[in-house]
């Protein structure tokens, strides 16, 4: 509201937003525009991100699920790597107001259960139960793909102004890299570190492992382009899987030291056994990518040379708020990895981008307004 009580920012009753009703159907429709409640404001999406995630969701439903179920015919939006402005606040929102510029993080979780209550609210042992107060947006909750979404005050951060729409969908990605850098200890300046894969996460976490000094920071993959993009975000080194081994490329690097560790980013059948060559003795290696397939892992390898192993599952513990100082402070440019831009009303065609790889398009971004 401006002081003379007239809202700045008219909120219709319904809006369009994209709906998933059986799988790999996405249908645009009106819906009412939903109302914020406690400790939630309405946002108006400016900007989306498509993630290779949003891709599984509308085909196999997991890792979404509403109410318990699979997210099909719910009338459910995915879509959860967005910014836009905050317009109108629920009761008690004292900490946004209204035309702040934020991104958002996607898990709010439920607020009650151990695993939020430890800042792991992106592992929620409510995950999906909204009647518990799950919040999810994409994923249990409506997301991105219209107009207006609902969020939790805890899911957003500020964006300044002198950063545009599209590189502000890319901070939930950065937080993403950066909550898989926390749960292995965090960065010290001056530590070696292996990125494998230079998708989205790895690229992201190239700029954010160089923000923390790590060095030496080697990247490997097996696209050029995107590794010469990596070197671009920051990698000292990059090695070309299908021209030298990994494995020796890295200890060719470190001089035969290995790293403290690895962030596992390609989903490659054989990463984790490469990881673990990779790392020194009691090194550490987080997999923020899978393989469709269960795998053979050296298990004894593992044990024998006490190599810790983590799982990640999104942006918790407020790593997001950490990625998006990092971003404002213009330490890395986020913005090299967006490669096409694309209407409201051409979410499809977006999410075929993605998922082709359609001109080696790596984030694909919808733009609700022009500003
Ligand atoms: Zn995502
Ligand atoms: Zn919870």
């Amino acid at each position: 509201m401006s002081r003379n009580g007239a809202n700045e920012y008219p909120i219709p009753k319904t809006m369009k937003a994209w709906v998933l009703g059986n799988p790999e159907e996405l249908a645009l429709v009106e819906k009412p525009v939903p109302e914020p409640g406690a400790a939630e404001v309405l946002v108006r999406v400016d900007a989306i991100a498509v993630c290779a995630t949003d891709i599984e969701i509308i085909k196999h439903g997991l890792p979404a699920m509403v109410d318990g179920g699979l997210p099909f015919n719910r009338g459910f939006t995915p879509g959860h790597e967005y910014m836009g402005t905050v317009v109108r606040l629920g009761p008690t929102v004292d900490e946004f107001q209204i035309g702040d510029r934020i991104a958002v993080e996607v898990h709010a979780g439920c607020g009650r259960c151990q695993r939020c209550r430890e800042g792991m609210y992106t592992s929620c042992l409510n995950y999906g139960y909204r009647e518990k107060g799950h919040r999810a947006n994409g994923f249990s909750t409506d997301g991105g793909f219209a107009e207006y979404a609902i969020n939790n005050i805890n899911t957003m951060v500020h964006v300044p102004d002198d950063m545009s729409d599209e590189e502000a969908t890319l901070i939930v990605t950065s937080g993403t890299a950066m909550y898989g850098l926390d749960v292995m200890g965090g960065i010290i300046a001056g530590e070696a570190i292996v990125i494998t894969g230079p998708g989205p996460i790895g690229l992201m976490g190239v700029g954010v492992a160089k923000a923390l000094a790590a060095q030496p920071l080697i990247l490997t993959g097996t696209r050029q382009r995107r590794l010469e993009m990596g070197k671009r975000l920051g990698a000292d080194e990059v090695v070309n899987v299908n021209i030298e081994d990994p494995v020796e490329a890295v200890q060719r690097i470190t001089r035969g030291m290995g790293v403290q560790y690895v962030l596992e980013c390609s989903g490659a059948p054989n990463a984790l056994n490469e990881a673990a060559r990779m790392v020194n003795r009691g090194g550490r290696i987080c997999l923020a990518a899978f393989p469709a397939d269960p795998v053979p892992v050296d298990l004894a390898y593992l044990v024998r040379n006490n190599i810790y192993v983590f799982g990640i599952r999104g942006e918790g513990k407020s790593a997001t708020h950490r990625a998006a100082a990092l971003m404002a402070q213009k330490r890395f440019d986020a913005k090299m990895i967006h490669t096409h831009t694309f209407p409201l009303a051409e979410v499809p065609t977006a999410i075929k981008y993605a998922r082709e790889r359609i001109e080696d398009a790596i984030k694909v971004v919808i733009k609700i307004r022009e500003n």
